[in-house]
């Protein structure tokens, strides 16, 4: 469980906030000049970081007020808690680059060469089977 530094109320755990999505999302200046396809991205696509990254939060059942938290989506580092409308700070340098090392060997050798490129192998596999034989019974 994580334990959140809400900036009114000071510490308390998760369970009394809920969580708001991507930060920093802007509001389209003209949004009748957008397509369908830039209005659905506006509303539905949203960053998918590894990392730092910046998201809403709402202390519910304390302050009711919004704020903004800057967190490490691998490790659940909180690295920063601000308002909401101040820029977004910048991520620690300090401890990115001795667990991102860390954490990029790990992922090296977890998802090593070997797994995914059978995966793939046998999706394809499986892929071409089907698409041999679709086809065919298509046409019969
Ligand atoms: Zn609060």
């Amino acid at each position: 469980m994580l334990l959140i530094s809400c900036p009114n109320c000071g510490s308390r755990d998760e369970t009394e906030f809920h969580y708001g999505g991507q930060a920093h999302v802007a509001y389209p200046e003209n949004p009748n000049e957008l397509n369908d396809r830039e209005w659905a991205e506006f509303l539905f696509y949203r960053d998918n970081t590894k990392g730092a990254f910046a998201e809403r939060w709402l202390h519910s059942t304390g302050c009711r007020q919004w704020f903004n938290m800057l967190r490490d989506t691998v490790t659940y580092e909180i690295q920063a808690v601000y308002p909401m409308g101040a820029p977004r700070p910048a991520a620690f340098p300090p401890a990115a680059p001795e667990s991102g090392t860390a954490s990029l060997a790990a992922d090296s050798t977890t998802t090593g060469t070997a797994a995914p490129s059978t995966a793939a192998t046998s999706i394809a596999a499986s892929a071409s089977s089907a698409s041999t034989t679709a086809p065919e019974g298509a046409t019969k």
